[in-house]
C-alpha cells in the first residue's frame, strides 16, 4: 500500500520553536507577492454575483499565521469595495490531522486587530468555521461556494504514487525518496500519473463545489521543466534523501525504510499543469504566472554576513522550514529519535548545495473561472 496522506500529513502544530506557525516565512511570501491578483478574484466575483453571502474557502489553510493572512486580505478588499449588506463566510480546509484549535484560538485577538486596521464600521461581518478532509475529493455542496483559495498545497499528492514497485513488490525506486534525474524513466512516470490523477479530480469536485462564475486562485510549487535549474524540488527532496542514506551508511536508519519510502509531493511543470486543466474543460484560465522565490525564507536580510556565514545560516533556515512541514511524515516511516540528527545533516548539505549556486523554488499562480 502507497503511504496515504490523509492519515499522515500535517504541519508542526501550535506555536513552538519547530512549529509551523513559526516556520512559515516562505509560504507567507508567496501570499504577498500574489494578493493583488486573489483581490481582483475577489472583486469579479463580487460584482459578477453580487452574493447575499460570499463564500471564500482557503483550501490546505494550516495552522499558522498565513490562514489568517489570506482572511484579512479579502477582508480589506471587501471593505473597500463592497457595498449593501453582502456578509463573507470564511471556511478554512485542511486535513484532519491539522491543528485547527491553535488556529480558532487565533481568531479572537485577529478581529481585535483587524478592526484596528481596517475600522470597525468597515469590517464587513465575517464568520468563520473549519472543514477537516482532502480537497482530493468533495468537501461542500453543489455550487454553495463562490472563491476557493489554496497556497502553497497542490504539490501535495494524495498518495506516494502507486507503481513504485515491481509486480513482486521489489521497491523500484531504492536508495531514493523522490524521483532523481539520474534515476529510472518509471519512477518519474508514476509521479507525473499521480498529479494527473490528483490533479484532475481536484479539478472535479471545485467545478461542483464552486457556483457558476465562480473562482479560484491557486499558488503551488512546480518546475521549469525545460531546463532543470538548482532549485527544483527534486534538488531539494534529493538533498534530504541525501541525509537519510548517509544515515543509512552509519547504521542509524535501516536501508529497506529508505527503499520504501517515496514523498507524495511532485513539482509539476507548467505545461502538466496547463494540459490537465485544458483536458478537463472544466475552467477558463484567466491569469497565470510563473515566480521565484529563494529556498532561503530569510535571504534577504543576510546579505551582510560572511560568506560562510551565510551559507551555513540559509541551510539552517532551509532545514527548519522543511522540518516544519515534513517532521510528521519522516516521523511515521523513519521514528523520532532521528529527526534532530537527520536536519542538522540536510542543513549541512543544503548550505553546501547554496554554497555552488542560488536556489530558488519555482511558484506557479493561476486564476481561473468555472465555464458556464
Ligand atoms: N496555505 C498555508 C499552508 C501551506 S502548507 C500557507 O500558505 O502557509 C500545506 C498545507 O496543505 C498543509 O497544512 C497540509 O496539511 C495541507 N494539505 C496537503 N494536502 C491536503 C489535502 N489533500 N487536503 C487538504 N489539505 C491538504
Amino acid at each position: 500500500m502507497s503511504l496515504k496522506v490523509e492519515q499522515v500529513l500535517h504541519m508542526v502544530g501550535g506555536t513552538g520553536e519547530t512549529s509551523y506557525a513559526s516556520n512559515s516565512r516562505l509560504q507567507e511570501k508567496a501570499i504577498h507577492r500574489t494578493k493583488s491578483v486573489l483581490a481582483i478574484a475577489v472583486v469579479e466575483t463580487y460584482e459578477a454575483l453580487h452574493p447575499e453571502h460570499m463564500v471564500v474557502v482557503d483550501l490546505g489553510c494550516s495552522s499558522g499565521p498565513n490562514a489568517l493572512l489570506v482572511l484579512s486580505h479579502v477582508l480589506s478588499v471587501a471593505a473597500a469595495k463592497f457595498s449593501g449588506t453582502t456578509e463573507l463566510q470564511f471556511f478554512l480546509n485542511d486535513l484532519p490531522g491539522n491543528d485547527f484549535n491553535c488556529l480558532f484560538r487565533s481568531l479572537e485577538g485577529f478581529k481585535k486587530r483587524l478592526e484596528g486596521e481596517i475600522g470597525e464600521g468597515l469590517l464587513v461581518p465575517y464568520h468563520v468555521a473549519g472543514v477537516a478532509g482532502s480537497f482530493y475529493g468533495r468537501l461542500f455542496p453543489r455550487a454553495s461556494v463562490h472563491l476557493f483559495h489554496s497556497s502553497f498545497c497542490l504539490m501535495w499528492l494524495s498518495q506516494a504514487p502507486e507503481g513504485l514497485k515491481t509486480k513482486h513488490g521489489v521497491p523500484l525506486n531504492k536508495g531514493n525518496i523522490y524521483w532523481t534525474e539520474s534515476g529510472l524513466a518509471e519512477v518519474e512516470k508514476a509521479y507525473e500519473e499521480q498529479f494527473r490523477n490528483d490533479f484532475s479530480t481536484f479539478l472535479r469536485s471545485r467545478h461542483m463545489e464552486l457556483n457558476v462564475g465562480g473562482r479560484m486562485v491557486l499558488v503551488f510549487v512546480g518546475r521549469r521543466k525545460r531546463t532543470p535549474g538548482h532549485g527544483d524540488l527534486v534538488h531539494l527532496y534529493g538533498l534530504l534523501g541525501e541525509a537519510l542514506n548517509s544515515m543509512v551508511l552509519e547504521g542509524i536508519v535501516p536501508e529497506e525504510k529508505v527503499n520504501t519510502f517515496n514523498l507524495p509531493s511532485y513539482g509539476a511543470s507548467f505545461e502538466e499543469v496547463e494540459s490537465i486543466i485544458h483536458n478537463e474543460g472544466l475552467f477558463d484560465l484567466d491569469r497565470a504566472e510563473i515566480f521565484e522565490s529563494s529556498w532561503d525564507p530569510f535571504d534577504e536580510f543576510e546579505d551582510d554576513l560572511h560568506a560562510i556565514s551565510k551559507y551555513t545560516r540559509s541551510g539552517k533556515n532551509v532545514a527548519n522550514y522543511i522540518r516544519a512541514v515534513m517532521e510528521p511524515l519522516i516521523e511515521h516511516q523513519f521514528g523520532a529519535a532521528i529527526l534532530d540528527d537527520l536536519f542538522e545533516r540536510y542543513a549541512h548539505g543544503v548550505s553546501k548545495h547554496l554554497l555552488k549556486e542560488k536556489a530558488n523554488h519555482t511558484i506557479f499562480l493561476f486564476s481561473l473561472k468555472k465555464k458556464a
